[in-house]
């Protein structure tokens, strides 16, 4: 019988979910449902100093926006909570007495400015401080110090935290190998490997320990996270021999690269270049988020998983349900992805154009009720879809929409100088005379009127559409012309092109 899958992303509340971050849920909540796992969420809050409030939520609207909804968490609850770690104190003081009771961890009593000392001192040398097998007998600890003394320590409040014992002085070999899916054999050099604190002197469990006791706890199958996380691979790997426990299978994924391919996205990144690096935007800063900015959901997962992963196809429109499909860990690559925020642009062109009408609709309506315009029901899928392949980002809607419902405010200069010839407003006065004189309701009868008003005058058809198009719109640009003059209707039409007359 196969493992059971179950997944988790494990974020810190410290502020905004950065989409690095948001990829890493997705990832996670794929493999769930292409394996019909189980997808948690579990809220790492037991850094009091780093807890930011509104965190918690804005990590649950993030997923909920893109459609990642956890099956078990804070939330939702399920069979191993609670599932904020702050809630699971009892678990970790119990589990760290095991370590104790085993010889696997030890107190130590070490004060931060000693540590300092003995860092200073390396560094002097040329050297780095570590605190592991090699020292860990010259320190202050319940390894160096007699049992009485250590009692009386403990008995006495001293300040203390727990470290782990990560290696023996007479390991044999002098590499430690661990195993990750999308890297293969990771070797890192036992005397690299420090004693990490596991439980600090708040009583409080470090991520580490937290996290392994955690992903064990909760029947975590795969764990997928980021590539910051890989330096705690061997630790990790250790605590669950420690405990005598089987290892998750362990996948980190690449990390998001700047739009140059130098160095990890960051917010900076995105302020100098004009694009959000979170979902949603983060009110506190007022950190703009892919939500206001006007990228549709759809567009946001299909960016993100395509910073990583590919399907090995020419395919690039990918839904969430696609996705499911298609997603495959084993696709993940090691490199690191380059960030496009132009790319990331086109993914959401593409979705706005793929949306079913009826869908599209909605977003047009919203953006006209916003800003208090009174529409017909019965025209409006007409009209949105006259502007749904010119719109970029939601945001453009009201800029590309408007021309159906106000006469231009003003009329683009460069536009007038190119097509507004000494004959125009005659030309324009004839196209009045058209409109008001006759009732046209097909955009073909717009069109000849237009033929015949150019015959009229002896001049091309570009000659009528160009200042025509420019007295409606305001400029060259816009949706179909004949479309627009149906749509506004013809005396609408007319009244345009008097107010452009007087105007220009
Ligand atoms: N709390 C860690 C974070 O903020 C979790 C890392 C992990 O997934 O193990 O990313």
């Amino acid at each position: 019988m196969p493992l059971e899958v179950r997944v988790r992303f494990a974020p810190s509340p410290t502020g905004p979910l950065h989409i690095g971050g948001l990829r890493t849920a997705m990832y996670n909540y794929l493999f769930a449902c292409q394996n019909n796992g189980a997808f948690v969420l579990r809220v790492e809050d037991t850094d009091r100093n780093r807890f930011v409030s509104g965190a918690e939520e804005y990590i649950q609207e993030a997923l909920a926006w893109c459609g990642l909804t956890p099956d078990e968490g804070p939330e939702q609850g399920g069979p191993f909570g609670p599932y904020r770690q702050s809630e699971r104190g009892d678990i970790y003081a119990k589990h760290i007495k095991v370590l104790l009771e085993k010889g696997r961890a030890y107190y130590a009593f070490d004060s931060a400015d000693s540590l300092d000392r003995h860092r200073k001192d390396h560094e002097v040398k040329g050297k780095t401080f570590v605190y592991n097998w090699h020292n860990r007998l010259k320190l202050e600890n319940s390894l160096s110090l007699d049992s009485t003394e250590v009692e009386r320590r403990l008995s006495a409040g001293a300040p203390y935290v727990v470290r782990f014992k990560m290696f023996e002085l007479n390991e044999e070999a002098e590499e430690y190998v661990v195993h990750d899916q999308i890297r293969g054999q990771i070797k890192t050099e036992l005397r690299l490997l420090d004693d990490k604190i596991l439980f600090k002197s708040d009583g409080m469990p470090t991520y580490h320990f937290a996290n392994v006791v955690d992903d064990h706890l909760m029947e975590i199958s795969h764990v997928i996270r980021g590539e910051e996380w890989l330096p705690s691979l061997p630790l990790h790997f250790r605590l669950y021999e420690a405990f005598g426990w089987t290892p998750p299978v362990f996948a980190h994924l690449p990390l998001i690269l700047k739009p140059s391919g130098k160095g990890k996205l960051s917010k900076r990144d995105g302020d100098k270049l004009g694009f959000p690096v979170f979902p949603l935007e983060w009110k506190l800063t007022g950190a703009s988020g892919y939500r206001e900015q006007g990228y549709l959901p759809g567009a946001v997962t299909n960016f993100l998983a395509f910073l990583g992963w590919n399907p090995g196809t020419e395919e690039e429109f990918f839904d969430l349900k696609d996705l499911i499909t298609s997603f495959d860990l084993a696709r993940v690559h090691k490199a690191g992805a380059r960030f496009d925020p132009d790319k990331n642009r086109w993914f959401n062109q593409q979705h706005i154009q793929k949306l079913p009408v009826d869908d599209w609709v909605k977003y047009c309506e919203k953006v006209l009720l916003d800003k208090n315009v009174s529409f017909d029901k019965k025209t409006l899928p007409q009209i949105s879809a006259l502007i749904q392949d010119r719109v970029v980002l939601t945001a453009d809607i009201w800029e590309e929409i408007k021309v159906f419902f106000k006469a231009p405010e003003a009329y683009d200069e460069k536009s007038v100088k190119k097509v507004w010839k000494e004959n125009t407003s005659d030309v324009m006065l004839s196209v009045c005379g058209v409109f008001e004189g006759g009732v046209f309701t097909e955009a073909d009868d717009i069109k000849r009127a237009l033929v015949g008003v150019a015959e009229e005058h002896q001049i091309g058809l570009g000659g009528v559409m160009a200042p025509l198009r420019l007295c409606l719109v305001g400029s060259l640009k816009g949706p179909d012309l004949m479309m627009l003059i149906k749509l506004i209707g013809t005396n609408t039409a007319a009244e345009r092109i008097r107010h452009a007359l007087a105007s220009l």
